[in-house]
């Protein structure tokens, strides 16, 4: 068996294992423009504590953008303007004296494509963002943060004797997990997902909505998705986004789920989801 953890060791442990709670995200009256283009028109949509929404609609409504702004990375373009305000568990991350590092530390997000920084042992993959938050680990609270969000992600059986290899060495599936992990080591509140798993095998992107499935109750997940099967699996809310020809996008309805998919209020909803658009 291994030696007892010292006293030290096991404070270290359980100070890494702390997890912050699901938050509420709400966007009220968000519209967005690139230079005079704009894309998004007094967009509304509460994403509930610990709950899975699926953003769906067609190409170009303005999904990515909305998730964009939603943990800050839409003012990352030049051309960019935003009116509205998102508040997180009723504050608005838009307020002057808010640090954008305050936003995107309890926001996280992962992309279409897994972008684990390839040389990076997997390990380090996972610690990367504490650097970047400047919080501070020991060796001990690292290793249980390590595997804490390994397994979160679904990825530690799978990687736990091989910690020290490159990410870059991993499937595409393991890849996004090692991802989702290392979103999960600051701790955020709620993550953001634009079309996690459009670039993965089927068997890969069933063990990311199962992942998925357990970590919505800690943490409130955003996912955009065109899967309308995975929208129907993972989500329990759903918001259809449409930009109807020259119009910015809106929102053309939103619900649970089950109701979006079975009983669509408007007959754009019941279009889209049943693939006639
Ligand atoms: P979706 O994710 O629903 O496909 P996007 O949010 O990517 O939609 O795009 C919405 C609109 O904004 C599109 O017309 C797109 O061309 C435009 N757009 C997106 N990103 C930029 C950008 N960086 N600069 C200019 N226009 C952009
Ligand atoms: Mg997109």
């Amino acid at each position: 068996g291994s030696a007892p953890l010292d006293a030290a060791t096991r404070l270290d442990r359980s100070a890494a294992l702390r997890r912050s709670s699901p938050a509420d995200l709400e966007a009220k009256d968000v519209s967005a423009w690139f230079g005079a283009h704009q894309v998004l028109d007094r967009v509304s949509l509460r994403m509930q504590s610990g709950q899975i929404t699926a953003l769906i609609g067609p190409s170009g409504c303005g999904k990515s953008t909305f998730l964009r702004i939603l943990n800050r990375m839409h003012e990352l373009v030049p051309s960019a303007a935003l009116a509205g305000e998102v508040l997180l568990d009723g504050e608005d991350i838009y307020e002057p004296q808010r640090k954008v590092i305050e936003a995107r530390r309890s926001i996280g997000m992962v992309f279409q494509k897994p972008n684990p920084f390839p040389a990076l042992s997997i390990r380090d993959n996972v610690t990367a963002g504490l650097k970047l938050t400047g919080t501070k680990a020991s060796s001990a609270e690292k290793e249980a943060l390590v595997e804490d969000c390994l397994t979160r992600a679904g990825l530690w059986r799978e990687v736990q004797d091989r910690l020290d290899a490159p990410g870059g060495g991993l499937s595409g599936g393991q890849q996004q997990r090692l991802c989702i992990a290392r979103s999960l080591a600051v701790r955020p509140r709620v993550l953001l997902m634009d079309e996690p798993c459009s670039a993965l095998d089927p068997t890969s992107t069933r063990v990311i909505e199962e992942t998925m499935r357990e970590l919505a109750p800690e943490v409130t997940i955003v996912i955009v998705t065109h899967n309308m099967q995975q929208a129907r699996r993972v989500s329990d809310e759903c918001a259809f986004f449409l930009a109807a020809q020259g119009t910015p996008g809106a929102i053309v309805e939103h619900g649970d789920t089950e109701s979006m998919f079975d009983s669509p209020q408007d007959q754009r909803t019941s279009d889209y989801v049943n693939g006639r658009f």
